[in-house]
């Protein structure tokens, strides 16, 4: 399949998202191409959130029959899933393939627990599911304060920080290691708080 997604311009106009460091299974409108394939490995480790997720754990599990091992974790969130996916991946052997269904922002931490665990690239694949009403959280993370926030939100959106009360545009950058979004204050040339520059006297 093309992995070119449908660019989402920003204010300027520019499509930064093409070379943004979302996974394109992420990205608005990606084509979940992972779901129609036909899984292959020793054993495999099948990771859905929420229903949409259950339903598609449950395809792979039919597809893949009763012939190799198959540890299902099924949660409603990705917490939950995250503590099972972590003990079902400690459990596993050499050839396991990991298969993850969920909304973008689970599946974004649902990977970036995969790669700290070791998972090369080619043992785990995601495929994005629609999410059920409070399901659609993402990570942001603030690069003022440190705080993550578990929000509702897509990229260019702009939130505000538990941390430190900073408006946040929701950048297109994603980390590896956590699965968070990188939050930075809409204008960073601006002081915070009071400071709001007045009209200019000249
Ligand atoms: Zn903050």
């Amino acid at each position: 399949m093309a992995d070119v997604p449908t660019p989402v311009a920003d204010a300027a106009g520019e499509s930064p998202i093409t070379f943004s460091s979302i996974p394109f299974w992420a990205r608005p409108d990606a084509l979940s191409a992972a779901a129609d394939r036909v899984p292959t490995g020793a054993s495999h480790v099948l990771v859905g959130v929420g229903e949409s997720g259950a339903a598609q754990v449950n395809r792979w599990a039919e597809v893949i029959g009763h012939d190799v091992a198959v540890t299902r974790v099924v949660h409603v969130d990705a917490d939950g899933a995250a503590s099972g996916m972590r003990a079902a991946i400690s459990r596993s052997v050499v050839g396991v393939r990991v298969l993850v269904a969920a909304p973008a922002g689970s599946a974004l931490r649902l990977r970036a627990l995969a790669v700290t665990a070791g998972l090369e690239d080619d043992e785990f694949d995601m495929v994005v599911v629609d999410a059920e009403p409070g399901g659609r959280t993402i990570d942001v993370f603030c690069s003022h304060c440190r705080t993550t926030n578990h929000v509702d939100a897509v990229v260019d959106d702009v939130i505000s920080c538990r941390g430190c009360a900073r408006s946040l545009l929701v950048y297109h950058h994603v980390s590896r290691r956590t699965g968070a979004y990188l939050g930075f204050m809409v204008d960073a040339e601006l002081p915070r708080g009071d400071d709001i520059p007045q009209e200019s006297t000249r």
